[in-house]
């Protein structure tokens, strides 16, 4: 079931690095956050409770895999794990790296903007984050995750 109006029925919302038969492994690329991976689920819906358990269960598995990988390829001080769907009431999660020099550390990335980062810092993540897609590319989750 597609909604027509809704974002991430209608666009992929990133670079796709991984797509099995529910959901998507999304870099959106936002030039502040570096590392910043989503988990979009492909079905229009809101919340955690319109899946079956076993879906639940799907997903957080990818949600976990893909923290696990930020912490292995580019091991940032915090991962911050969030779903909100206000704005976009289709399911997803955020998956964030997290340095205590970034720009809104130690508030949530959407809070206020505490700091500047240098450009070559930011640059050095983005590099870093390259090899992150390729791990996230390489994993096997489409026969590990498929619900
Ligand atoms: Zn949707």
């Amino acid at each position: 079931m597609k909604n027509n109006k809704c974002h991430f029925c209608s666009h992929d919302g990133g670079d796709i690095l991984v797509s099995n038969s529910v959901l998507r492994v999304i870099a959106p690329l936002e030039p502040e956050f570096p590392g910043l991976i989503r988990v979009v689920w492909h079905a229009h819906v809101a919340e955690m409770t319109d899946l079956e358990p076993n879906q639940r269960s799907a997903l957080m598995q990818v949600v976990c895999q893909v923290e696990q990988l930020i912490r292995d390829m580019i091991k940032p001080h915090k991962v911050n794990l969030a779903s909100f769907g206000n704005f976009v009431p289709h399911l997803h999660w955020h998956v964030i790296p997290r340095w205590e020099d970034d720009a809104y550390f130690p508030e949530s990335i959407w809070g206020g903007k505490l700091r500047e980062v240098p450009q070559s810092v930011l640059q050095e993540r983005h590099q870093q984050a390259l090899d992150l897609f390729e791990a996230i590319r390489s994993f096997d989750f489409k026969s590990k995750y498929n619900a």
